[in-house]
C-alpha cells in the first residue's frame, strides 16, 4: 500500500523501514488541517497519539482518497470515530506491544521519586556528596494501589509484588492472573490504604479527572501518585493544590492533559505558555517525562511489525478485530 507516515521521527523511520513490505513516504509534519493535503494519492495514513484527526482533517483525508488510518500506537482518543464511520474511513491500531515497557517506566518513576536519583545525579556532578534531602523509604511492606488490572497494570503489579509490597487493585473487571499477586478492593479502599498509587486504566468519560480534589482528600497524606496512562485522568490544578499542602508527597507523570502542544518535540529555548505545566515543573518532588514510557527497542519493533501487518491484513480484507477500531 502507498502510505503517508505523518509525524515521523528518526526512530519511527528506522523501525518501520526495517519491517516494511509497503511503500512508505515519511513526512515530518504532524497531521492537521494544514498538512492533510499531503495525504493526496495515498491509500493510507499512519499516525500517532499527537496527530489531529478531527472531522475537518478526516473529511480532507476521505476527499483525497485515503481509506485507512493506521495508528502506530494503542490509544485512539485523538480520533473522531463517529466522523470516521460517516466518512467510511477504517481505523486500526496496535492493541498491544510491550506492556513491560510502560510498567517498567512506571516503576522507574517510583524508584527515582523515592530515592531522588535525579537530584543525586546532579549533586555528584557538582562534587556535592551530601545526603540531606535524599532520604527515601523502603518499598518493602508498603501498600501499592494499582488502578486498572489490564496488561500494563498486571505487569506493574507483578514487579511491585516482587519488591515485597502489598499490592491492591481496583478494576471493574477481575483478572484471574492477579491471584497471589494482588488483592481486588474498591476504589475508595484503594485511595484510603495506598502509600503509592499508579494509574493504568484507560481514559474514558467515567475516568476523566478520576484524580480530583475529592479523591485526593481520601488518600493518605504524603501519598506518591504515578500516571503513565493518560493525562486527563488527573485534574492537574487539584494535584498542584495537593502538592502545595503536602497531601501529595510525590508525583510522577509520563502524560499530561495538555501534552499535545509540548511533548515529542525539542522546545528548548522557547517560552512555555502553559502556566499549569510550568508550575508543575517547579516542585522538587515532581518528576515529569515526556510520554516516553512506551519507548523501548522491543516496543518500537513490535509497533512497526503490527502496524505493517495491519496494512497487509487490511489489503487482504482480513484486519483482525483486536486491531480494528472502525470499519470492516
Ligand atoms: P488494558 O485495556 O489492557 O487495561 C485497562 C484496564 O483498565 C482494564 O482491565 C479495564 O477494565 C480497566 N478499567 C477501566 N475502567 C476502570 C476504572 N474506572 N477503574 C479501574 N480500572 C478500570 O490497557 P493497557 O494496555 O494495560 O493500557 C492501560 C493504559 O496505558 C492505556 O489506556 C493507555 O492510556 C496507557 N498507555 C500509556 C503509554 C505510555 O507510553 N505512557 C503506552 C501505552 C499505553
Amino acid at each position: 500500500m502507498r502510505v503517508a507516515v505523518f509525524n515521523t521521527k528518526a526512530y519511527d523511520r528506522l523501525y518501520l523501514e526495517a519491517a516494511s513490505a509497503h511503500e512508505l513516504t515519511f513526512i515530518e509534519a504532524h497531521l492537521n488541517v494544514q498538512t492533510a493535503p499531503l495525504a493526496a494519492g495515498f491509500a493510507a495514513v499512519c499516525c500517532f497519539v499527537n496527530d489531529t484527526l478531527d472531522e475537518p482533517v478526516l473529511r480532507q483525508l476521505a476527499e483525497h482518497g485515503v481509506q485507512l488510518i493506521a495508528m502506530r500506537c494503542a490509544g485512539f482518543n485523538n480520533i473522531d470515530l463517529p466522523a470516521c464511520e460517516r466518512l467510511g474511513l477504517t481505523v486500526c491500531r496496535v492493541p498491544e506491544y510491550s506492556p513491560f515497557a510502560v510498567a517498567e517506566h512506571a516503576v522507574a518513576l517510583v524508584l527515582d521519586l523515592n530515592r531522588h536519583i535525579h537530584r543525586a545525579f546532579n549533586r555528584v556532578r557538582e562534587q556535592d556528596y551530601s545526603l540531606d534531602g535524599l532520604l527515601g523509604f523502603d518499598l518493602h511492606g508498603k501498600t501499592v494501589g494499582v488502578v486498572g488490572s489490564g496488561k500494563i497494570g498486571r505487569a506493574f503489579a507483578r514487579i511491585m509484588s516482587g519488591f515485597g509490597c502489598q499490592v491492591i487493585v481496583s478494576d471493574p473487571l477481575v483478572n484471574d492472573e492477579m491471584a497471589g499477586i494482588a488483592r481486588y478492593v474498591s476504589a475508595a479502599e484503594l485511595w484510603a490504604d495506598s502509600d503509592i498509587i499508579s494509574l493504568h486504566c484507560p481514559l474514558l468519560p467515567a475516568t476523566h479527572h478520576l484524580i480530583n480534589a475529592d479523591t485526593i482528600a481520601q488518600m493518605k497524606p504524603g501519598v506518591m501518585l504515578v500516571n503513565t496512562s493518560r493525562g486527563a485522568l488527573i485534574d492537574t490544578p487539584a494535584v498542584i493544590t495537593a502538592l502545595k499542602s503536602g497531601q501529595i508527597g510525590y508525583l510522577g507523570l509520563d502524560v499530561y492533559e495538555e501534552e499535545g502542544d509540548l511533548f515529542f518535540d525539542d522546545l528548548s529555548g522557547t517560552i512555555i505558555q502553559d502556566d499549569v505545566f510550568a508550575r508543575l515543573t517547579t516542585f522538587p518532588n515532581v518528576l515529569v517525562t515526556g510520554h516516553q514510557a512506551f519507548f523501548t527497542r522491543e516496543a518500537l519493533a513490535e509497533i512497526a511489525r503490527v502496524t505493517l501487518q495491519n496494512l497487509t491484513d487490511y489489503e487482504c480484507g482480513a484486519l483482525p478485530d483486536a486491531s480494528r477500531v472502525t470499519g470492516h
